[in-house]
């Protein structure tokens, strides 16, 4: 039986101990998976306890075919029951909701599967098989998991890494001067920052080292094992303002005018294009 538990990325990093319920098929407690009320099974009249019968086809004159079908009596069981139980009304399994305790290791991987023995549908007529359980990540939500606003919610996760992008004004940017609080998903502080006068340009990526998910090991944190990090991988992107002012406006092309004239960088120039559009040539009637 497989079932599939999502999982917020929080708790994958953290590691968390939780459970989680499941619908599965159990054997009726009320008649002990006999299926009768007063506990009596008889021996199906019918089929003499085989569960089949056979019966004869005629396909031409004197030709007969033999073919086993199952009892229409007994269902196939052999047994038949006089006094059902009101529980499962004879069928001596039951649905039910079961609770399984859930553990998910510090950095467990996505897809991990979890292995409950003999806890899948059960029947009185096998031993019941294994419930799989595999981890997947849970979409985040801003109202359900994220009552501190932690910025981490929504860190995407690829291995053992985690990928943030950070939105910068134009002047920050340019000019540098601003730091950043990122909060991660225990509630540690990752500080991004960048001193005046230093730049950074749309689409620029800084790896942050070792904030990225715990890199899972079956000795988690003890005397034998400290945990390493993957990193943080913070990609930035630069909004620039797409109304002014008048007078603000009016500044700022002043400002722009001053010092293209002075040192600036004539783009056009330096690519080499031709200043005008060239013109093709008059068409050659041949
Ligand atoms: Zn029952
Ligand atoms: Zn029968």
């Amino acid at each position: 039986m497989e079932v599939r538990v999502g999982v917020p990325l929080r708790d994958f990093y953290n590691g968390h101990s939780t459970e989680f319920e499941l619908e599965k098929q159990q054997i009726c407690e009320e008649c002990e998976g006999s299926g009768s009320a007063d506990g009596e099974v008889d021996t199906c009249s019918a089929c003499g306890g085989h569960g089949v019968q056979i019966k004869k086809h005629m396909l031409a004159p004197g030709i007969f075919q033999q073919v086993q079908v199952q009892c229409g009596e007994c269902g196939g069981q052999g047994k038949t029951i006089k006094h059902k139980c009101p529980v499962c009304a004879g069928s001596r399994v039951v649905r039910k909701v079961s609770t399984f305790q859930l553990v998910i290791e510090k950095g467990a991987p996505k897809g991990q599967r979890i292995n409950y023995e003999n806890d899948a549908d059960e029947s009185p007529d096998w031993v019941a098989g294994d419930l799989h359980v595999t981890l997947v990540e849970k979409e985040a939500s801003l109202e359900e998991d994220n009552e501190g606003r932690v910025d981490g919610t929504f860190f995407r996760r690829k291995d053992d890494d985690l990928y943030w992008k950070e939105v910068l004004s134009l002047r920050e940017a340019w000019m540098g001067g601003w730091t950043r609080n990122l909060t991660h998903l225990d509630g540690h502080i990752v500080q991004l920052s960048r001193q005046r006068g230093e730049t950074i340009q749309p689409g620029q990526v800084e790896r942050v080292a070792s904030q990225g998910m715990p890199k899972w090991h079956e000795d988690g944190d003890s005397v034998y094992h400290s945990t390493e990090f993957g990193d943080l991988i913070v990609e930035y992107t630069v909004v620039l303002p797409d109304q002014m002012e008048k007078p603000m406006e009016k500044d700022f092309w002043a400002l722009w005018e001053k010092w293209r004239k002075k040192n600036g960088v004539d783009l056009q120039k330096d690519s080499g294009r031709p200043e005008k559009p060239t013109m093709p040539k008059a068409k050659d009637e041949l």
